[in-house]
Parts: C-alpha cells; structure tokens; sequence
C-alpha cells in the first residue's frame, strides 16, 4: 500500500471516483513476474476490473454524466485501427507501438480512490446494476462471454462443453454457457468447494481435474468427446486434460495464462480441431455481458474487501480460498 497523487484528468480524459475493483488471477500472475519479465514500472496500481462514478471530466470531453455510475471497458486500444473500428480493441494493432496500456496492467489501475479513463467510449453505463455485485463482469465476465460466443456454431443440442477451473471466470463461463447454450456442461476443477460452486451455477456434471475425467466426459457424450473445452488454468495437466477430452471438429480455447504447450500437428490431434487463445472481449460484448445480468441470467459470487484487505484478498486468492470473485471497496 503506496500513497499516490490524486490524479487530473487531461484533455479528452475521464477521472472516475472508484466503487468498486475486482481482483483477478492475472494481478497474481503479475506479482509473480521476475524482475527480468517484468515491464510495468513501479508503483504500478493493480485493478483491471473497475467501476465507479465520473467525477472530472478533462477538456473536450461529452458523451458522459458527471456523477453517473460506469463500468470500465479495460482493453483500451487506439480507437482508430482496422479493429479498433470493429469495436475490437482488446486485438487493437497499435497498442504496442502507441504503449497504450490497460487499467492495472501497465497504466494505474482501479485499486485505489481514483483512476483515469482515457477517453469518454470506455465507459459503459451501469444502468441500475450495482457496482459491487458487477463489477467483475468487466473482465471475469467479459473474457469467457468472448471465449464462448465464438464456439456457440459448435454448441448445438447435443453437444457438451467443459470448464476447467470454476473460479471467478469459470463460474461465470458457467452461467453464460447455461444462458447462451442447450450444450451440457461439465465443470472441472482440483478443489471440492470449486465443485460444489460449479453446480450451485449450473452446471451439469462436475469432476475433480485428474486423467479419470476424460473417460467420464466420453462416458456421458456417448463416445464423441467435449465439442468445446474451455480451460481456464492454462497448465500443462490441463492443457493434456483438454486435448485427449475433445472429439472431432473439438474447439480447444485456452483462456488461463499458463506456461502449458499443446502438441499440434496433422496426427496429433483429432480431425478439424482447433485451438485458440482469446484475450478479454469486444466493446459490445460488455453491453450484452451486462444486459445478461441485467435479466438474471448470470451473477457473480463475490466476497467484498476494503481497500487496506486488499492484500489479504489476493492471499485468499492465491490460495484458493474465495467463492467466486474479490471485489475490493475503497
Ligand atoms: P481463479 O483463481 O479465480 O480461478 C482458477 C480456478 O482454477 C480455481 O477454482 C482453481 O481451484 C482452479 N484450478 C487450479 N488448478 C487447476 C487444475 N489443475 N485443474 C482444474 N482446475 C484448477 O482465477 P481467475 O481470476 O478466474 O483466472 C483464471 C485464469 O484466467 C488465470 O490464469 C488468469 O490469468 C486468466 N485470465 C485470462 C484472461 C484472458 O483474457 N485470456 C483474462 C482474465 C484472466
Ligand atoms: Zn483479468
């Protein structure tokens, strides 16, 4: 806990009161980095999943109401590029070139009183949701709402998806597959509580994460395989995991930033399978991730925190100890 400047927002910036924050497993990932790997500068304020309230706008700005309640749209890009124009600036190409960085993962992030938004369009209005309880839908939600839409051709009756790792964006994939799918959906994970959280969420079937599994998945799948393995840890057991689960025409999406390799090659892999390694999710998206709780469809499990328990939060974290998401309250 490091004192900083209450920031100013320049021109065409957005300074936001902070309400809530939400604490991921890729600030752990972060903190873990080597001295080597390690690109941020210090201090770095860590908080990717943000909202709060505007509360300065800088010259030239309109579009937002001074007091309103918004949720952060965190992979920041140009705004001007191919896919930016797309509304995809989580892929935007000039990110490394311009050194635009996102909220606590290179610019000072949310876990603190106030944050920059360095422009107006990364504001997404909460419209009656409440910060606290959403706030996790920026990132935990977004990510497997981007990780799923893409399989949903291959997520027909019939057809069965597996989540491995139901912890706070595993929980959510859950509910999205629930309310976006007919798939059946399988939840993996090392951890019994992680289970019994996995079926209070919707999912159909859960398993302990161990070689027993993959006769299980092709147990209740009649033979075929998952259709789409959503692997939310990333690691090589898991990684292994979800390449002997998948069958034909399998869609492998590894979302969990391990150090995990998969073999790929003409007999390595079932027929027609694929792999991908999406990040985070489209401007829209957040608009329908947040619209589908809005409706009740999905929500997220959250312990809440004050800002000085911060760092017994990413303790917890760390060791597997929350049920869902932590959000922390400045
Ligand atoms: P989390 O700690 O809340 O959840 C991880 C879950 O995985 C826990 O329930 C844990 O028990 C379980 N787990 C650990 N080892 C396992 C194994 N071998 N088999 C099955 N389950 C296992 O973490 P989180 O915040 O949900 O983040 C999940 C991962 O997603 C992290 O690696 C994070 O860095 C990454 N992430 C990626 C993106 C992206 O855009 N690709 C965005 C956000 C987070
Ligand atoms: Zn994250």
């Amino acid at each position: 806990m490091v004192e900083v400047p209450t920031p100013q927002p320049g021109p065409g910036q957005v300074r936001l009161k902070i309400s809530a924050a939400g604490a991921c497993h890729s600030d752990d990932f972060i903190m873990d980095l080597p001295e080597d790997n390690y690109s941020f500068g210090l201090p770095l304020t860590l908080g990717h999943e943000a909202a709060g309230i505007v509360d300065k706008i800088g010259a030239g700005v309109s579009g937002v109401i001074l007091g309103a309640p918004y949720a952060v749209y965190g992979p920041w890009g140009c705004g001007l590029c191919y896919r930016c124009a797309q509304g995809h600036e989580n892929y935007c190409e000039k990110t490394d070139a311009l050194g635009i960085r996102p909220p606590g993962l290179g610019s000072p992030g949310a876990m603190a009183e106030y944050m920059i938004v360095p422009a107006p369009r990364h504001l997404i209005p909460l419209d009656g949701l409440d910060p606290v309880a959403n706030v996790a839908l920026t990132d935990a939600g977004l990510t497997p709402y981007h990780a799923i839409k893409a399989s949903i051709p291959t997520l027909h009756p019939g057809s069965t998806a597996v989540v491995i790792g139901a912890g706070g964006l595993g929980h959510l994939a859950i509910q999205i597959l629930r309310a976006l799918t007919p798939a059946v959906v399988v939840a993996l994970d090392v951890n019994e509580e992680k289970l019994r959280l996995a079926r209070e969420v919707g999912a159909h079937h859960t398993f302990l994460s161990e070689q027993a599994a993959v006769r299980r998945i092709r147990d209740l799948s009649a033979g075929k395989g998952a259709n789409a393995v959503f692997d939310f840890v990333g690691v090589q057991a898991t990684l292994d995991l979800g390449h002997r689960m998948i069958g034909v025409g399998g869609e492998q999406v590894i979302i969990g930033v391990g150090s995990g390799r998969l073999p790929v090659g003409y007999l390595d892999r079932p027929h027609a399978s694929t792999v991908r390694s999406p990040y985070w999710g489209h401007r829209a998206e957040l608009f329908e991730v947040l619209d589908l709780a809005r409706n009740g469809m999905i929500h997220v499990e959250t312990e809440v925190f004050t800002l000085d328990e911060a760092p017994l939060a990413y303790e917890k974290l760390r060791a597997g100890e929350l049920r869902g998401r932590a959000v922390i309250v400045p």
